[in-house]
């Protein structure tokens, strides 16, 4: 599994966790608060059921209390003979004096003996009547309940002693509804869903709740419980507490399938062992508090939603750091192109592509652009990147084919390669490079044109992945490096072991340089009108130990790719100027040495003052030091010239060396401080062939002359050029006609007349 969907997977049993943790806790939070509401729910009951209790007690106290206050009244008109006829009267008087609006009395008098009167005068006998019994033993008390006929209602009968003189007169009975006392305080709760209900200690149903909706449905409350599956209380539990006179809470079905109620039962503390009894149905609480859950659940849900909505923004955030790290990781800052990393990734998925249809590999690069860099500044230098960025996503198809940047100069492309048709490939380059240097061009950012050095490799089978078809490119590209102009070089085997060779040379060159291993050959230049010496150029020579004596030919051009060559350039100047010193330590007459300088000496500041230090290290006349610099190093830059100036005002002579083997124009040598013109091998040899270029050379000499620069040509062979140069007015030649480049001691030999010592 790759590693991006693994994380994902991971993720998604994180967030899912992470969710159904939350879920869990949200469900705990819920049932706690429903627990919570249900336990105030309980004690609001409780409350409920002793406010309750409370005022029907009270409310039976004040008809007990109405009750004894009558019997006082009725013995405070009683003398101890006063008849029971009077007594009787009294009795209807105070009836009718009682307000009694609504509170459902009925008032009857009894005598000792049991004979009865009731307020509306009807005759009874209340010897039977406990209570009646009570109060002729001076006890005021109430009765259980009981149907009377009469009032067609559930009465309660309070009894309390008429007494006078300490004797029980009579007895004042009361009767009062038990429903109407009940209504009086009207007990209804729960917007009417609660009931109360009084009850005897046994369960029977004593007064129903005065609420509409209260149609008590049993006449003993004991019938109908149920244990309720939800709740642990237990029916048992109830009669107990009942039976004890301790009040309570439980939950319980009224019904085997009736839905649950919350029951409480308090005692009423009269003692008549009644309890009042409030149940309020298990939903109607629930209800109650639903919406406390509601805004609960809706305050959860948000948390939560909160929750993954900052998930979410933090995801969101992280994939768009991610986005911006990916493209820090495979877009190149500075053009915008893919970078290597890119390259590396998507020759992945081009791999299959390139089995499909011919590719080819191509890697360039911008001749001298360090140089570039250096004289022009580094962000000119990033402008024509840019320019090269921009040419490259122009003309190369994003979709099917490959293009980045890889550092530096270091432009890859992965190009369709049709057919295999070299010279539409080259093509296709050579006008992708002109469009790049037409477009620094244009936006002015080089006084002169462009250069690159680019190679090509065909992708064959595998060397896409295994990246052997980049190198191949890269070595082609190092092949063609260095020559001027832009070069497109195909990768060939051949190439292989140059580079080979080229690794084996880089490997042993700086320590052949310390073991003295680079000598200096001195080629002598001859004045032709006297076929003498006039002084020698300087040409080194690599004396590999078993490998014999290696031409610069084979190291020069690695050397100025490498910068090597700015070393070994010192190490012959220092030999020279040694040598010189050596001669003219001996007596020897001063002889002009010419030494070949890079031209990648000229973007190096402290090149001149290096010259000097080595000529005055040895105390040389640096008159009698030539220094050689390729024409092609003369048209490169404004900051030569001032260089080239610089070599001049130091005291030394200026050769241009290899003239006519470039693009100089003899224009330019009007603005050149040289001493010395070295007019090309290549020059002399089209002489033979073409009167053309012999009328040039003489021009080039003549106008040379006229500028105060001395002409030397180089690589005479023959006696005939020997003639020709002589002919029009040449003074100075080098080459084998006269003398090959000859270690020292030959030099010195043939030349200065100097012995070897052996
Ligand atoms: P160059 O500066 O143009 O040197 C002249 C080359 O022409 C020398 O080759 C010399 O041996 C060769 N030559 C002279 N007369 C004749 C002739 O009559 N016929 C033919 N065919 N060749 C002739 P060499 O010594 O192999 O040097 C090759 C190049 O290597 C030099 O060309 C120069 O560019 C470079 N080079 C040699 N020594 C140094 C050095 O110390 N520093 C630098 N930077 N370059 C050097
Ligand atoms: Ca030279
Ligand atoms: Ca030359």
């Amino acid at each position: 599994m790759a590693e991006g969907s693994r994380n994902k997977l991971v993720i998604m049993v994180i967030l899912s966790t992470m969710l159904l943790v939350l879920f869990l806790l949200a469900l705990h939070y819920v049932r706690g608060i429903q627990k919570l509401l249900y336990a105030e729910a309980k004690e609001n009951i409780s409350e409920i059921a002793t406010q309750g209790a409370g005022r029907f007690t009270d409310a039976i106290q004040i008809r007990l209390g109405d009750a004894q206050k009558g019997a006082l009244q009725l013995a405070y008109q009683c003398f101890s003979d006063t008849p029971d006829e009077v007594l009787e009267k009294r009795f209807l008087t105070f009836v009718e004096n009682e307000n009694r609006s609504g509170q459902c009395l009925i008032y009857s008098l009894a005598f000792p003996d049991g004979k009865a009167m009731r307020e509306d005068g009807k005759l009874f006998d209340m010897k039977g009547e406990l209570g009646f019994q009570r109060a002729l033993e001076g006890v005021s008390s109430a009765s259980e309940p009981f149907y009377s006929v009469y009032a067609d209602l559930r009465i309660l009968a309070l009894y309390s002693p008429v007494v006078f003189g300490g004797q029980v007169r009579a007895v004042l009975r009361v009767a009062a509804s038990i429903d109407c006392v009940y209504a009086s305080f009207g007990q209804s709760s729960y917007r009417g869903h609660g009931q109360s209900y009084i009850l005897s200690k046994t369960g029977r149903l004593i007064a129903g709740s005065a609420s509409s909706k209260s149609n008590a449905p049993f006449s003993n409350f004991f019938d109908v419980l149920f244990e309720d599956l939800d709740a642990e209380d237990s029916v048992q539990a109830l009669f107990d507490d009942m039976g004890q006179g301790k009040r309570g809470v439980t939950t319980l079905r009224l019904g085997k399938n009736a839905p649950a109620h919350l029951i409480c039962y308090t005692p009423l503390g009269l003692d008549l062992d009644w309890y009042f009894v409030t149940i309020v149905p298990k939903k109607v609480i629930l209800e109650n508090s639903r919406e406390v859950i509601l805004r609960s659940t809706v305050l959860c849900g948000g948390v939560i939603l909160l929750f993954f909505v900052g998930v979410f923004l933090f995801a969101h955030e992280r994939s768009k750091n991610q986005a911006y790290i990916l493209k820090l990781a495979f877009v190149d800052e500075l053009t915008g192109l893919p970078n290597r990393n890119s390259l590396m990734e998507e020759k992945k998925t081009f791999s299959r592509k390139t089995q499909q249809s011919p590719y080819a590999m191509v890697v360039f690069d911008i001749n001298n652009f360090k140089m570039v860099n250096e004289s022009f500044g580094y962000k000119t230098g990033d402008k024509i990147l840019c320019c090269a960025a921009s040419v490259i996503e122009e003309e190369v198809d994003p979709d099917s084919e490959l293009r980045a940047r890889i550092g530096g100069d270091h432009f890859v492309l992965l190009l369709r390669y049709p057919n295999r048709d070299r010279v539409a490939l080259e093509q296709r380059l050579r006008d992708l490079l002109n469009e790049i240097s037409g477009m620094a061009e244009q936006n002015s950012l080089l006084s002169g044109s462009l250069s690159f050095a680019c190679g090509v490799c065909p992708v064959a089978q595998g060397n896409l992945m295994d990246n052997r078809c980049y190198d191949y490119a890269d070595i082609a590209r190092k092949h063609v490096k260095g020559h001027s102009g832009s070069l497109i070089g195909f990768f060939e085997e051949e190439m292989l072991l140059a580079m080979q060779k080229e690794k084996e040379i880089e490997l042993a060159m700086d320590k052949a340089l310390a073991d003295g291993e680079f000598q200096v050959y001195l080629q002598p230049k001859i004045d032709l009108q006297s076929e003498k010496l006039s002084g020698a150029e300087a040409l080194v020579r690599w004396m590999r130990p078993g490998k014999g004596c290696v031409e610069p030919g084979f190291f020069i051009p690695l050397f100025e790719r490498n910068g090597f060559v700015v070393k070994l350039d010192y190490a012959v100047m220092e030999q020279v100027c040694k040598q010189k010193r050596a001669w003219l330590d001996m007596g020897v007459p001063d002889q002009v040495i010419s030494v070949n300088m890079s031209q990648y000496h000229l973007v190096h500041k402290d090149f001149v003052s290096t010259l000097e230090t080595i000529a005055h290290k040895y105390n040389i006349a640096p008159e009698t030091l030539e220094i050689e610099i390729t024409e092609s190093a003369f048209y490169s830059d404004a900051a030569a010239y001032t260089v080239m100036e610089a070599i001049k005002a130091a005291g030394f002579k200026l050769a241009m060396d290899d003239f006519g083997a470039g693009y100089s124009t003899l224009n330019m040598l009007r603005r050149m401080p040289l001493d010395v013109l070295k007019i090309d091998k290549q020059f002399l040899d089209e002489s033979e062939a073409s009167e053309r270029t012999r009328t040039i050379i003489s021009s080039i000499i003549h106008m040379a002359q006229s500028l105060g620069a001395d002409v030397i040509c180089e690589g005479v062979e023959t006696l005939r050029q020997v003639e020709f140069l002589k002919g029009i007015g040449c003074k100075l030649v080098q080459g084998y006609f006269y003398s090959r480049p000859l270690p020292l001691w030959e030099f010195e030999e043939k030349y200065l007349g100097m012995r070897r010592a052996f």
